[in-house]
């Protein structure tokens, strides 16, 4: 069966068809400027070299046209009909309370994710948009929709509750939500299956770490514990965002610095975390290149950044009274064997190493890299978000894996 899955951001819109049995990926892209000037759109077709195509996309919608047009052309396509693609598999980032598995995209469902754009205002109005464009242009095609948050619904009030009068929760839904979760999910699944254990008989921490980090705790098959928060501000210092501060900052920053609210996000979002400290990129390969030139800040954010996933994963086996497996998942995790050592650095006393020369020779594929005396396995797993959402449009829509 084939599903097309859509990642919808304000100006581009990120698409892969893939088989949801064999995982095959026949084509995939990115529509580019959407909206703006001179768009374009990014191409891979399985078999066949790169594109890059300029196309008129005015909007969403006829950026969703443009990609079908491309999918189904002689020249670039991978299909000869429409009536091939079985359904549209949507990441949405945020589901609020009321997700906690993914659903087929009714009205009703609609007005949920919209219910939840104040808690992601940068993310699930795209993310509509690109659903609506797709209802136009694929009528008939099942539709569903895969949250990021879907995931760690599992936690309990102890978990996702901040202390902050009870009310704010019960108004406004202010706790702890967690992203990544498709991630988060995927990686930990593949885990149970490669080391041959029931998913839920593992208590598993998983670090997706990329440009955006988080680490989850995954007990019974079940998350209990992450480290994003109301919004994927939290947790992990990561390439531009801040992660956990103390919230003092904020009103302290607006009040010294005559910072509007508007100045202390873009701030906390896109000028700090290892691009803040180090000043030279949030990209942890050109962190690598300036630290190894001597740059002194570029050093220290990587310690940061070591330092605070292994208090991390510290807490979450104490969260858990203990842990069996710790992935390394996404760009950082599957290709930078140094920040997994230091993650995993003086943790031999709860049983966990990781064996040096194991570790360094691991790049973005998947194996285990704990030393074979370790009681707790350590494995880097890639994670593969879209054959996750293409695997759970499939289970949605009844269709056979
Ligand atoms: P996103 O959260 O945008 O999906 P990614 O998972 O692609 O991000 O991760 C991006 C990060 O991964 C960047 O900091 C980048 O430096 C790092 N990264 C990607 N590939 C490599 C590599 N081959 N070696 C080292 N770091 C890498």
């Amino acid at each position: 069966m084939l599903v097309l899955v859509i990642n919808a951001g304000s100006s581009s819109l990120k698409y892969q068809l893939l088989n949801a049995v064999t995982g095959a990926v026949l084509a995939k892209g990115i529509a580019e400027r959407i909206g703006l000037a001179e768009p374009f759109i990014k191409h891979n077709s399985s078999g066949r070299e790169a594109v890059t195509l300029p196309v008129d996309m005015p909007n969403h919608k006829v950026a969703v046209q443009a990609v079908l047009t491309v999918l189904l052309s002689d020249e670039h396509g991978s299909v000869k009909s429409m009536d091939e693609i079985d359904a549209v598999g949507h990441r949405v980032v945020h589901g609020g309370e009321r997700f906690s598995s993914s659903v087929m995209i009714t009205p009703e469902v609609k007005r949920a994710i919209r219910a939840c754009y104040e808690l992601a205002p940068l993310h699930n109005p795209p993310n509509m948009t690109g659903i609506e464009a797709c209802e136009e242009a694929m009528p008939g095609v099942p539709q569903v929709a895969v949250f990021d948050t879907a995931f760690h619904q599992t936690m309990s009030p102890k978990a996702f509750m901040y202390a902050l009068p009870y009310e704010l929760y019960e108004r406004l839904g202010i706790r702890k939500y967690g992203f990544h979760g498709t991630s988060h999910s995927y990686v930990a699944r593949r885990v149970a299956e490669l080391l041959d254990k029931p998913f839920e008989s593992l208590k598993i921490i998983t670090c997706h770490l990329g440009n955006g980090s988080s680490i989850a705790a995954i007990q019974n098959g079940r998350c209990v514990d992450t480290s994003m928060g109301m919004t994927p501000l939290a947790g992990l210092c990561m390439g531009t965002r801040c992660g956990d501060i103390d919230p003092a900052i904020v009103t302290m920053l607006m009040e010294k610095e005559n910072m509007t609210r508007q100045d202390v996000d873009t701030l906390m979002n896109k000028k700090s975390g290892v691009m803040g400290i180090s000043g030279v990129s949030s990209d942890f390969r050109d962190l690598y290149a300036a630290a190894g030139d001597g740059h002194r800040r570029a050093s220290l954010a990587l310690d940061i950044f070591k330092y605070q996933c292994r208090k991390l994963i510290g807490s979450y086996a104490a969260a858990m009274g203990g842990v069996d497996v710790v992935v390394f998942t996404a760009g950082i995790g599957e290709n930078t064997a140094d920040v997994r050592m230091g993650a995993c650095e003086g943790l031999a006393y709860m049983g966990l190493s990781i064996d040096p020369y194991k570790n360094a020779a691991v790049r973005g594929r998947e194996a285990i890299i704990s030393s074979d005396d370790s009681v707790v396995k350590v494995l880097v797993i890639p994670t593969n978000e879209e054959l996750a959402i293409a695997r759970e449009t499939a289970r949605i829509t009844g269709m056979k894996l």
